[in-house]
């Protein structure tokens, strides 16, 4: 038996995973469940899944919802110290990240301290923290499975394969619901408009990065933690289909990808049960019906913050936790309606032309550079005239 805590447990990520779990439930045992704010969920998946401790954001909902459980034995907790205690317990085999932002961060540390082994979806822990995180899981022997469809297709294809045999890793993307979309038409673009992904039904704040291609740009620099690569070897490529998940070409000039339907539960499925495959949670993969699979060129004039990830991938040091906060902060401000979505972009450039370039900050001093990149987005905002 498997025992998991999940963090995130009432997000995209995070319910996908219980319904993974659920069709094998003899296979696992959750020993923790998360959400942020969401209590009605999260004592839904208590009383279903029985983990020994529920954390939620928030002491006074913790209070209530503890209340609520007096039925059970399970124990409930709250905020940070919450949150790192169920990422840290010792009853535990793995941990499954599927927190959303920075909030992560601290999280994947304390996972990795304790030496579980990490099924990452918190993409946001490698931008903001990935020379660290790595370094802590080769100190510490653990393994990082990646649950981003895109990297399990990288760490799939990849096989046993020594790194100095790769030429460049193929990064896949969509193309989001603004693919073909000129400037002037994106300036008007509503976050009703953002949150309507074609192929994938995800988080808010994932739904808007795809549509700003951030989450192409994140996905540029997680890959060159995960794997070790140069940020030179990784190509990203416009698939619309969603069908082929990214590739890797060897130096023979061999590439091998991973093909199989849109479905989030089958990268989530394969780090619950690496090494082992197992009988799949999602519908078979039908070639004849999908026909032609197309491939072209990311339009980067359009849409720029895939450059600026790349950019800040190149020069490292603090580059992704400062480009990561604006991020955060804008995001929220555009699903408010409070900016347009051509200001994302322009927050997160500000971001990085103002703020100092630290070289190799601690995981402390990563976010102090958040909460300071924080402030000023929020207080550039404030000052904008309106
Ligand atoms: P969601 O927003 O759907 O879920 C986030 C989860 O984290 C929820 O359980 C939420 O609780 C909780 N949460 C949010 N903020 C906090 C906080 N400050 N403290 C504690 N808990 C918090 O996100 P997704 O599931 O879409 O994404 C999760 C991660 O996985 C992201 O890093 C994303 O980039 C990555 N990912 C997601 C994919 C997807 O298909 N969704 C695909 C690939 C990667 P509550 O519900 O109470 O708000």
């Amino acid at each position: 038996m498997k025992r998991i805590a999940l963090l995130g447990s009432t997000g995209s990520i995070g319910t996908q995973a219980l319904d993974v779990v659920s069709r094998d439930e003899k296979q696992y045992a959750v020993t923790a469940l998360t959400a942020g704010t969401n209590a009605r969920l999260l004592e839904e998946q208590v009383r279903r899944f029985r983990p020994r401790l529920a954390v939620l954001g928030e002491e006074q909902a913790a209070w209530e919802l503890k209340g609520r459980l007096a039925d059970t034995d399970v124990r409930v907790s709250y905020g940070e110290e919450g949150l790192l205690e169920a990422a840290s317990m010792e009853e535990c085999d793995m941990v499954l990240n599927a927190l959303v932002g920075v909030a992560g961060l601290q999280p994947t540390v304390a996972a990795l301290e304790a030496g579980h082994t990490l099924a990452l979806a918190n993409k946001e822990s490698l931008v903001c923290g990935g020379a660290r995180v790595m370094e802590l899981a080769q100190k510490k022997g653990v393994s990082i499975l990646p649950v981003d469809s895109e990297h399990s297709a990288i760490f799939q294809s990849m096989g046993n394969r020594p790194l100095e045999e790769v030429r460049r890793v193929l990064l896949t993307a969509s193309g989001g619901p603004f693919f073909g979309k000129s400037r002037e038409e994106l300036r008007g673009m509503t976050a009703k408009e953002a949150l309507r992904h074609p192929n994938w039904s995800m988080g808010k704040k994932i739904t808007v990065d795809s549509a700003t291609m951030m989450n192409k740009g994140f996905e540029v620099m997680e890959a060159v933690w995960l794997f070790g690569l140069a940020p030179e070897q990784v190509e990203v490529l416009v698939h619309r289909e969603s069908i082929l998940h990214s590739a890797v070409e060897f130096r023979d000039g061999c590439v091998m990808a991973q093909l199989s339907e849109p479905d989030m539960r089958l990268p989530i499925q394969l780090a619950l049960t690496w090494p082992q495959r197992q009988e799949g949670a999602i519908k078979p993969l039908d070639l004849t019906q999908i026909g032609a699979l197309t491939f072209q060129k990311p339009d980067r004039e359009n849409f720029p913050c895939l450059g600026l990830c790349e950019d800040a991938i190149r020069q490292g040091g603090d580059r992704g936790a400062v480009i990561n906060g604006a991020n955060e902060v804008a995001v929220a401000l555009f699903l408010e309606g409070k900016i347009g979505f051509l200001d994302i972009y322009e927050m997160c450039a500000q971001a990085l032309q103002d703020q100092p370039f630290r070289e190799n900050p601690t995981i402390e001093e990563i976010l102090e550079i958040d909460r300071a990149v924080r402030a000023q987005c929020l207080g550039s905002h404030i000052a904008l005239p309106r």
